[in-house]
């Protein structure tokens, strides 16, 4: 599955976000959640559109796509020296495709702060460095290795050392990969080390329920998070984990109260969604509308082997309607009648919302 691992320092609260995470069952009832791992969470993917084609279809179940998160547990300064669980810890990070930062933005005297006092900009430098480290670590490694083969000639080599070379300053100064402007090309040639520093990150500012406007820590992430191109979504996780204890009506009135649309946490599965450049597509049948998760850019025979490899390998066509089309025309016949309603061969580039019936050999 697609992941996204929740970093930070102790006590800024990502074990209060995973907990309402893995809590905040969509369609629990129809939705078989589980725990893999006490910290990997499968969750639901928030979409208002399955409601929409279930209303049209009514079909006997709607499933929801689903996304990965990870509770990688506290970080502290010094885990890239690989000390006990700091090693651990980097590990845990490697496996992940993606990083979900969380920066305590909220006041509150009944919980220490490790540092003793708020201060995001060094909370996010203490995490960075130690990334950062890791990687130059990584770096180190790498040129040592390729010094020799390098001086044998070997182009490969020679240019992937250059390379090395260029970011290793940056990454001893503490900074991220991300921040360092590394073009496709070069991109390309790193990918194989696996930098933690290079990977999608996310920060996710946890603030006091007060705290979405006028809050100078939550300025603060948004200006780090601005020189690096990275996301901030701020959300308070105590509302959030209290919302996510409640059944649906509960739910639905005490967001009401709140003046919140959805769960914050939507936002956060959805910015978690976009980071990994996840896109949605549909089936639609009468026993069950489900929606299923590709990489932007997927070809319809790879959607297809998200179902089932037996369905990539036998692809023949896909039969395609676009969700507006689909909702629009009330379902796969009017859009039929409307000509909306495509075949599409192995070429096709899966679009997000396509409502999809894949035709195949067995
Ligand atoms: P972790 O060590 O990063 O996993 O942090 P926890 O999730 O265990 O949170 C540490 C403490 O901060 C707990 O007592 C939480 O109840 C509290 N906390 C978490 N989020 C918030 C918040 O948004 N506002 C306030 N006031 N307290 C919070």
């Amino acid at each position: 599955g697609f992941n996204c691992g929740i970093v930070g320092l102790p006590n800024v609260g990502k074990s209060t976000l995973f907990n309402a995470l893995t809590k905040s069952g969509i369609d629990a009832e129809n939705f078989p959640f589980c725990t893999i791992e006490p910290n990997v969470g499968i969750v639901p993917m928030p979409d208002p559109r399955l409601d929409k084609l279930a209303e049209i279809v009514k079909p006997q179940k709607v499933l929801p796509t689903t996304m990965e998160f990870v509770d990688i547990a506290g970080l502290v300064a010094g885990a890239s020296k690989g000390e006990g669980l700091g090693n651990k810890f980097l590990a845990n990070i490697r496996e992940t495709e993606a990083i979900a930062h969380v920066v305590r933005c909220f006041d509150n005297d009944n919980v220490i702060h490790v540092a003793n006092q708020v201060d995001p900009e060094a909370d996010i430098e203490i995490i960075n460095m130690e990334l950062a480290l890791a990687d130059l670590d990584t770096v180190e490694r790498a040129i040592q290795r390729l010094v020799r083969v390098a001086k044998g000639g070997d182009k490969e080599a020679i240019a992937t050392k250059a390379i090395l070379e260029r970011i290793q300053p940056h990454l001893a100064e503490g900074q991220p990969l991300r921040s360092f402007g590394l073009d496709d090309d070069d991109k390309q040639q790193l990918k194989g080390f696996g930098f933690l520093t290079l990977k999608p990150t996310m920060y996710i500012a946890n603030v006091n329920d007060d705290g979405f406007e006028d809050n100078p820590y939550l300025d603060t992430v948004r200006r780090i998070a601005a020189a690096e191109d990275a996301v901030v979504v701020p959300v308070c996780n105590q509302i959030e984990a209290e919302i996510a204890e409640l059944e649906d009506e509960e739910r639905a009135m005490f967001l009401d109260e709140l003046g919140m649309e959805e769960p914050g946490l939507d936002r956060v599965i959805r910015a978690g969604y976009a980071l990994l450049g996840l896109q949605t597509y549909f089936t639609a049948g009468v026993k069950e509308v489900r929606a299923w998760t590709v990489k932007v850019g997927a070809t319809a025979p790879e959607a297809a082997g998200v179902i089932h490899t037996d369905f990539q390998k036998g692809f023949i066509r896909a039969e395609v309607i676009a969700y507006d089309d689909f909702v629009s025309l009330g379902g796969e016949q009017g859009a039929k009648d409307a000509g909306k309603w495509r075949l599409e061969g192995k070429e096709y580039i899966v679009k997000d919302g396509d409502v999809i019936h894949f035709r195949f050999n067995v």
